[in-house]
């Protein structure tokens, strides 16, 4: 197994995929709210 994708990091958001956004199935996108649109993953304490 390798990890050629550079995206694939861990701190890349788990909800968007690092995106910023969610693709919508009906077209369109719509701001990831869990980053808030960064593609970084979120850290709460
Ligand atoms: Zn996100």
């Amino acid at each position: 197994m390798t990890t050629a994708t550079t995206l694939e990091r861990e701190d890349t958001c788990l909800y968007c995929g690092g995106d910023g956004y969610y693709q919508l199935l009906l077209g369109g996108s719509e701001t990831c709210e869990s980053c808030g649109g960064t593609g970084k993953k979120t850290q709460e304490d």
